[in-house]
């Protein structure tokens, strides 16, 4: 939207987010400081809450769609002085951290990280979008155009209750900006997300009597066993697919020939083609014992982001604006799924990734770098402006 702007402007505007990174981690610090696992409503809403009112102190118009498992899912909207369609700021404020995890898991600032549950997934992002808005109105005096946040409380577990919201917002948007993690130290962003999938096997066998009449029992925990291999056999690593059955549960007592036996399978994918050639395999196997049955549930819940020519020329813009930073911005492709895999899906320029540094996320000793925020937030500001 904008030409480039001499170097020593962009120099002033990193200048700008170095004078207030201590700020920055404070709210960063304030926000993992309110737990937020997605299965606690109250814990959501009182975060959702939080955010509504952080948002409209720098201008936006908070909007709650209300949901009934989960916390409700925000959207606060900026105004632009450009007609132009808005930029998306999207991301979650929902943690896999059940409650309680703080007094464990402290909050906490140590060799330039700060740790904390949620700090990299995702409350740094979250902080980043509120100082590159507020970044953008100061330089501009106004935003340059309009901008739409939307902050989902269900994206660690699927998603559900806010997919519709996201897509509909996304469909309005000239391109989608995810607050996710960076890939790696090296804060890469994330142009291509592998298509997340989850399926459940159950197995029906006939049930007998393990000593007095071993030979009328048909096991179903024998019949999931050999299926196991040969969902272990459709791990390619080569073009991308992974197959893990994680859970499996079956029987009742050492005694019993086993009635019922279920896996639990996480299934990755690369590209929609292998997502369709997968779940018919897996909806098609066959019992070796002709006695059981199979039955198979679930499907593919994230459609894979790939790196469409969309993506691709979203990265380039990004690669322009960290390049006036004198920074190398690099791209990754990475085997998690997020939201954006439904903007990407849907054909709209989406770019992942763009949120903190750092390590850990979803584990015990979770952070971010700190020195990073100044560019992270500058890269933002700099692509709702190019976007
Ligand atoms: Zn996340």
């Amino acid at each position: 939207m904008k030409a480039q702007q001499p170097k020593n402007v962009w120099h002033e505007r990193l200048r700008y987010f170095d004078v207030r990174q201590d700020a920055l981690l404070n709210t960063i610090r304030e926000l993992v400081e309110i737990e937020s696992p997605s299965d606690n409503k109250p814990a959501a809403d009182r975060i959702g809450g939080f955010l509504a009112g952080m948002f409209e102190a720098i201008g936006g118009r908070a909007r709650l769609h209300r949901a009934e498992e989960f916390g409700d899912n925000l959207q606060i909207e900026f105004a632009g002085r450009e007609n132009v369609k808005p930029v998306l700021l999207l991301g979650h404020f929902d943690t896999v951290y059940p409650l309680g995890t703080l007094a464990n898991m402290p909050c906490h600032v140590a060799d330039g990280r700060l740790y904390g549950p949620g700090a990299l997934d995702m409350k740094s992002g979250i902080a980043l979008m509120l100082y590159a808005i507020e970044a953008l109105k100061a330089w501009h005096k106004g935003l340059p155009r309009p901008v739409t946040v939307f902050l989902v409380s269900d994206e660690e577990v699927g998603s559900n209750s806010s997919r519709k919201i996201t897509e509909s917002l996304a469909k309005e948007s000239a391109g989608v900006l995810v607050l996710e993690p960076a890939a790696g130290l090296r804060g890469a962003v994330k142009t291509a997300r592998k298509g997340v999938g989850e399926y459940i096997l159950t197995v029906r066998g006939v049930a007998a009597h393990a000593g007095l009449e071993p030979g009328k029992g048909h096991s179903a925990i024998v019949e999931l066993a050999r299926q196991i291999t040969v969902l272990a056999k459709l791990n390619d690593r080569e073009s991308g697919i992974s197959v893990n059955s994680g859970i499996i549960r079956g029987g009742t007592r050492t005694n019993v020939v086993a009635a019922e036996a279920t896996a639990e399978i996480d299934v990755r994918i690369k590209n929609a083609k292998q997502a369709i050639m997968l779940d018919r395999r897996l909806r098609s196997l066959k019992p070796f014992d002709k006695r059981c049955t199979l039955s198979m549930e679930g499907g593919i819940n994230r459609m894979p982001m790939e790196r469409t020519t969309g993506v691709a020329a979203l990265y380039q813009k990004a690669v322009a604006v960290a390049k006036q930073m004198e920074w190398k911005l690099e791209e990754a492709a990475v085997g998690g799924g997020s939201d954006g895999n439904f903007t990407a899906g849907m054909g709209v320029p989406t770019l992942d990734g763009l949120g903190g540094v750092g390590s850990g996320a979803h584990a015990v000793h979770e952070h971010i770098v700190i020195g990073e925020l100044p560019r992270r937030a500058l890269l933002l500001a700099g692509l709702i402006e190019t976007v």
